[in-house]
C-alpha cells in the first residue's frame, strides 16, 4: 500500500525551522568571529584554526541559507543542535566551567526537546547534564564535599526542573497535535478522512510506484431519501456507506469530500481496480438498508480514473466529476471510466 497517513502542519514545523534557523546564524557568526580573531593573532598554528572555523562557518551559511528559503533537510536538525552543544562545550573550555558561560547549558534540553523527538532531547539533556557535572566536579576536585553540595543543588536541580517542565510540556504539545489533526482530518459523522486529508496525501498518490485510480462516488438521489424518510435516515445511510467503503479499502483510501460525495482510492493493476469499482458497486446495490420497518434502495454513480504524475488534484477533480457528470446522464447506478 503507498498511501501513506495524511498529516496537518499547525504551525510547529515553521518554528522549528525558525528555531533552527536562529541557532544556525548563531553557530555562524560565532565561527566567523572567532576565526578572525585567529587570524589577527597571526600565528601559523591560530591560522589552521582559522580555516576550520571558516569551513564550518561556510557550512552553517548554507544551511541558514536553505532554512531561510524553506528548504531544510531532516538532517539538519541533528547538525545544528549538535554545533550548538558543541559550541557551548567549547566556549566553556575556553572561559572556564566556573565562568558564567556555563549556564547556556540550560537551554539544551528546551532546545532539544523542541527540535527532536521526546526520547531523543531527553537522552541529549541527560549526556549534556552528565558533562556539566563532571567539569563542575573535576575544577572543584580539591573540595569535593563542597562541590558535590554546590552542583547537586545549583545544577542538578534546575537543570532537573527545566528537563521535567520540557517533556511535560512536549506530552501535552503532542497530544494535542494529535487531537487537533484528528479534528481538521477527519469527517466527524462517518469517520472517514476529509477533503484536506485527500490534498495532504494526494502527491503520495500521484509519485506512487504502482497503478493508482480514483472513483468518485455520488449517492443516487441521495435527497430523495432525506425528504421521505428524514435528515437522521440520510445520516445513517452516509454511515453505513462509508462503513462498507472502510471495509472494503481501509481508512487511508475512503475520504469524504462532499455531502454525499466520497473519493475512494484504488490501488494495483489497472484492470483489477476497474473489478474492485464494479464489486463495490454491485455490493451497494444489493446490501439495501433497513431504516425502522423501511428498506431503503441504494446505488451510486461514479467517475473513475487512473492518477498519473502530471494530474494535479483540482484536475483530477474536476476529470472524475465530468466522468460522474456522465454516469448520472448515463441513467445513475453506473461508472464511466475514463
Ligand atoms: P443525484 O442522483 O443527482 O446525485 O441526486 P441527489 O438527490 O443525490 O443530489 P442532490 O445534490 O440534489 O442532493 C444531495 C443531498 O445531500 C442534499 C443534502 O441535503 C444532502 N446532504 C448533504 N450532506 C448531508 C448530510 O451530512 N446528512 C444528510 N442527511 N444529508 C446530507
Ligand atoms: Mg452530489
Ligand atoms: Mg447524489
Amino acid at each position: 500500500m503507498s498511501a501513506i497517513k495524511p498529516e496537518i502542519d499547525l504551525g510547529n514545523r515553521q518554528l522549528k525551522n525558525k528555531v533552527l534557523l536562529t541557532l544556525s546564524v548563531v553557530i555562524l557568526c560565532s565561527c566567523f568571529a572567532t576565526g578572525f580573531h585567529n587570524i589577527s593573532i597571526g600565528e601559523p598554528s591560530t591560522k589552521w584554526v582559522a580555516a576550520s572555523q571558516f569551513s564550518l562557518g561556510t557550512f552553517f551559511a548554507y544551511t541558514s541559507v536553505s532554512l531561510l528559503l524553506g528548504r531544510g533537510k531532516a538532517w539538519f536538525n541533528c547538525s545544528i543542535v549538535y554545533a550548538y552543544i558543541g559550541l557551548i562545550i567549547f566556549a566553556v573550555i575556553i572561559f572556564g566551567i566556573e565562568k558564567s558561560v556555563s549556564m547556556w547549558f540550560f537551554s539544551v534540553p528546551v532546545v532539544s526537546y523542541f527540535i527532536f523527538s521526546r526520547y531523543h532531547g531527553f537522552a541529549i539533556s541527560m549526556l549534556v547534564l552528565v558533562l556539566f557535572v563532571y567539569l563542575r566536579i573535576d575544577y572543584n576536585l580539591y573540595e569535593a564535599a563542597k562541590a558535590w553540595n554546590n552542583t547537586l543543588i545549583n545544577i542538578v536541580l534546575p537543570y532537573g526542573i527545566i528537563v521535567a517542565l520540557a517533556n511535560a510540556y512536549e506530552k501535552v504539545r503532542l497530544q494535542n497535535e494529535w487531537k487537533l489533526s484528528e479534528f481538521a482530518l477527519t469527517d466527524p459523522l462517518t469517520r472517514c478522512y476529509n477533503r484536506l486529508a485527500l490534498k495532504s496525501i494526494y502527491p503520495s498518490l500521484q509519485y506512487a510506484q504502482q497503478h493508482v485510480a480514483i472513483l468518485l462516488v455520488d449517492i443516487d438521489n441521495f435527497k430523495l431519501v432525506n425528504d421521505c424518510y428524514g435528515h437522521e435516515a440520510g445520516d445513517q445511510v452516509l454511515k453505513a456507506l462509508s462503513g462498507l467503503f472502510l471495509e472494503v479499502l481501509g481508512e487511508k483510501h475512503v475520504f469524504r469530500i462532499g455531502g454525499e460525495e466520497f473519493l475512494l482510492v484504488l490501488e494495483g493493476e489497472a484492470e483489477n481496480c476497474m473489478v474492485l469499482a464494479e464489486n463495490i458497486r454491485n455490493r451497494v446495490q444489493t446490501m439495501g438498508f433497513c431504516y425502522g420497518n423501511e428498506n431503503i434502495p441504494l446505488t451510486f454513480s461514479g467517475g473513475y480514473s487512473p492518477i498519473t504524475e502530471d494530474s494535479a488534484l483540482t484536475n483530477a477533480l474536476k476529470s472524475v466529476d465530468d466522468a460522474l457528470y456522465k454516469a448520472k446522464s448515463n441513467g445513475r447506478n453506473n461508472i464511466v471510466y475514463l
